[in-house]
C-alpha cells in the first residue's frame, strides 16, 4: 500500500468534475454498486460496441460474488473504484468501521485484479472530514459527480438519455448504476445516448 506519507492529500470535498478542461468536450461515465451479473455484463457489450471506457464503482458484498466481472470490467480497459463493502452510509459511522469497509474493499478488488483502485466513491456521496481522511490514508482520491440521471428512479430510457444529452458539459462526471436494482434502462439509455453525444463532439474518458 506504499509508504504511510505517500498518500493523496486529504481532501475537503470530493472532485464533482474533471481536472480544468479547457472547455473541451470531455465528460466522464461512472456506474455505481455492481457488479451485477445480468446488467454489468449487458453495459460492458453496449460500451464496448461504442468503443467507451468509464469507471465502475464496484461494491465489496458483489465482488465477493462475481469476482469473474471484475476480470470483465479491467479486460475492457475500463477503470475500478471503490464503494464500500456494504453500501452504508459513512457518516454514520464510527472510523474503525469506516476503515473497514473502504479497506475491505480495497484489498478484495487487489485480491482479484491484482491492483487497488485509485478512486472512492460514499454511498449516496455522503462524506465528511472523518470518512474523506480515511479515504486518503487507504491511498485513494474522492470521486463525486456533477450530472445525476437519477436513473435509479427508473425514470424511462427516454428519460435518462435526455438528461444526459442536455446536460452535458465540458468536464462533467455522469453518475449512473448498473447494480442495486433493475438497470435495464440504463443500459439501454446508454446504447442510444452515445451516438448522439459522440455526434455532437462529445469525448467519453476515464478520469
Ligand atoms: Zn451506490
Amino acid at each position: 500500500m506504499g509508504t504511510p506519507t505517500a498518500h493523496p492529500p486529504v481532501r475537503t470535498h470530493a472532485e464533482t468534475t474533471l481536472p480544468a478542461t479547457g472547455g473541451e468536450r470531455v465528460i466522464a461515465l461512472t456506474f455505481d454498486d455492481g457488479p451485477h451479473p445480468e446488467h454489468t455484463p449487458a453495459l460492458l457489450e453496449v460500451l464496448r460496441r461504442h468503443g467507451v471506457q468509464a469507471t465502475f464503482f464496484v461494491v465489496g458484498e458483489n465482488i465477493a460474488v462475481y469476482p469473474e466481472l471484475l476480470h470483465e470490467i479491467v479486460a475492457d480497459g475500463h477503470a475500478l473504484g471503490n464503494h464500500t463493502y456494504s453500501h452504508h452510509q459513512l457518516t454514520r459511522m464510527r472510523p474503525g468501521a469506516i476503515r473497514s469497509e473502504l479497506g475491505r474493499t480495497s484489498e478484495l478488488i487487489d485480491q482479484v485484479v491484482g491492483f487497488s483502485p485509485h478512486w472512492c466513491r460514499a454511498p449516496y456521496g455522503d462524506w465528511h472530514g472523518t470518512s474523506l481522511e480515511i479515504c486518503s490514508e487507504l491511498g485513494m482520491e474522492p470521486m463525486g459527480w456533477s450530472l445525476d440521471t437519477a436513473d435509479w428512479r427508473r425514470p424511462g430510457t427516454a428519460g435518462i438519455v435526455r438528461t444526459v444529452t442536455d446536460q452535458a458539459a465540458p468536464g462533467a462526471i455522469v453518475l449512473q448504476h448498473d447494480g442495486g436494482g433493475p438497470r435495464h434502462q440504463t443500459v439501454e439509455a446508454v446504447d442510444r445516448y452515445l451516438p448522439v453525444l459522440r455526434a455532437r463532439g462529445w469525448t467519453c474518458v476515464r478520469p
